[in-house]
């Protein structure tokens, strides 16, 4: 079997200027500096504006710490007000783009057209896609959410190479679990995360699909991280509101104690 390295990514959403953002690196830094850590991959998805102090904190003490966006644009450059292009985030060293959020999704319109579009910008720039999906409360209802959560899937890797794909990080994230409390069990994690990495298997190979790191999001907390990491297919979570707590978050990240 594939051993893949878990990894634990804090989204911390529109929350932490610049300055809030060094206090909580440093802290998650000298938290996370003592023991042996390294048995999990830690990573933080930044607000724009705190990429470049957290880029200076990584870089300056050689961290261990990963640090991404939580989106990019699909274009390289150009007239798009507003936008963050990859070579801009390449520039500052970014490991990982959150892309697909379903916040994202819900509040700006993005469609599998532009997921797909963004995870391809991503690679063109060197930058590994965290690709966000899952399924809203009344898929879940219907019984419809693992076919809703595939073809989510199909459509941000249309046209994906292999050579890209086997880096993807997929997180799965039940909208109705982001943000509500309301964790999925690690029974309901289990049986996505699977049938995401059966799907990865159709496209790629079974090699490949054993390669990728699928997660769990959706409020998890120190309390459900280690069960649902007990479940063969969920290589790790994405966190939200527990990532801005940074005690917390270290506790999740150390979900084996
Ligand atoms: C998220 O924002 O991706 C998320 C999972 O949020 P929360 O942990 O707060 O549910």
């Amino acid at each position: 079997m594939t051993e893949r390295l878990p990894l634990m990514a804090g989204n911390w959403k529109m929350n932490l200027d610049h300055l809030e953002a060094i206090q909580h690196t440093q802290k998650l830094a000298f938290s996370l500096a003592d023991k042996d850590y390294e048995a999990v991959e830690v990573a933080v998805l930044v607000p724009f504006t705190d990429l470049r102090s957290v880029q200076t904190l990584v870089d300056g003490d050689k961290l261990k710490l990963k640090y991404g966006s939580q989106d990019i644009s699909q274009h390289d450059g150009g007239a798009y007000t507003g936008e963050v292009s990859g070579p801009m985030l390449a520039k500052l060293k970014v490991a990982y783009a959150a892309i697909g959020h379903s916040e994202r999704r819900q509040y700006h319109g993005e469609n599998e057209e532009i997921v797909n579009a963004k995870v391809k910008a991503a690679y063109r720039n060197g930058i590994t896609p965290i690709l966000c999906i899952g399924e809203p409360l009344e898929i879940r209802k219907a019984g419809t959410h693992v076919a809703y959560t595939l073809a989510q899937l199909d459509g941000a890797l249309d046209g994906v190479p292999a050579s890209d794909a086997e880096s993807i990080v997929v997180a799965y994230e039940p909208v109705w679990a982001i943000g509500t409390g309301e964790v999925a069990t690690p029974e309901d994690a289990q049986e996505v995360c699977g049938a995401i990495r059966g799907r990865l298997a159709e496209l790629y190979g079974a090699e490949l699909a054993g390669k990728v790191r699928v997660l769990y999001g959706g409020s998890v907390k120190s309390s459900s991280a280690a069960g649902l990491m007990a479940k063969p297919d969920v290589d790790g979570a994405l966190i939200g509101g527990a990532s801005l707590d940074a005690d917390e978050f270290v506790k999740i990240v150390r979900y084996r104690e």
